[in-house]
């Protein structure tokens, strides 16, 4: 991963939201991306030039137009026409990220349209989250990464953060997983935690 100093930062067009740049790179806020929180509370993992990523939860493209700045290709899917106006806006600019508009949690929506992948990113905050990352496994090469950002209250309000996130990752080892690394990500992001697993 690229830093300035410790700041981190990517590689390309800037302009998306308004972003800092950085001795000609652009900054990748915490505050904005938990994957950039991921990479300054925790380790993460390195992005190469021929990686394929599978991303779901798209939103507006924020944390989409950083890993596109490092990777081949972004086939990024979102369900709300709202943010895909944005998302789109994103493509337009960047020719390796592919947007689809199509529920996560239904993959066989977008299987003709996806390949192969070395990483599925999971941002979708569902109640169903550790579910919704396992059915898109199909996707996952053999010894490919899944990052799972669990937003614990859209799981289950009632349960204790720590309780929703030590089951999540029950449920990620249940289905042959491993994991490799968990990191809360306060003070970004309260009350979530990325999950790397190995397929
Ligand atoms: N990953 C984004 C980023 O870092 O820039 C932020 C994602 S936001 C927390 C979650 C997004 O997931 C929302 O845009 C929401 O519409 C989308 N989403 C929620 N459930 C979904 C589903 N079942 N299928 C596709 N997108 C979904």
């Amino acid at each position: 991963m690229i830093r300035v100093g410790d700041v981190l930062v990517s590689k390309g067009e800037g302009g998306v939201y308004g972003e800092r740049e950085l001795d000609g790179y652009r900054v990748w806020d915490p505050y904005r991306s938990k994957l950039a929180a991921l990479y300054l509370l925790g380790t993460g993992i390195e992005l190469p030039p021929d990686m394929k990523v599978l991303y779901l939860g798209a939103a507006n493209g924020t944390t989409v137009s950083h890993v596109a700045d490092y990777v081949e290709v972004v086939y990024a899917v979102e369900f709300a026409p709202r943010p895909m106006q944005d998302l789109l806006e994103v493509a337009r600019r960047r020719k390796n990220v592919m947007p689809i508009l199509a529920d996560a949690s239904c993959p066989e929506q977008y299987a003709p349209l996806v390949e192969t992948v070395d990483l599925l990113y999971q941002d979708v905050a569902q109640p169903d989250q550790a579910a919704i990352a396992l059915k898109n496994c199909v996707f996952l090469k053999d010894g490919g990464y899944l990052i799972l950002m669990l937003k614990t209250r859209s799981v289950d309000i009632r349960k204790e953060p720590a309780k929703v996130f030590r089951d999540t990752l029950d449920i990620l080892m249940s289905a042959g997983l491993t994991v490799n690394e968990s990191t809360w990500l306060a003070p970004y992001h309260q009350d979530h935690a990325a999950i790397l697993c190995t397929k």
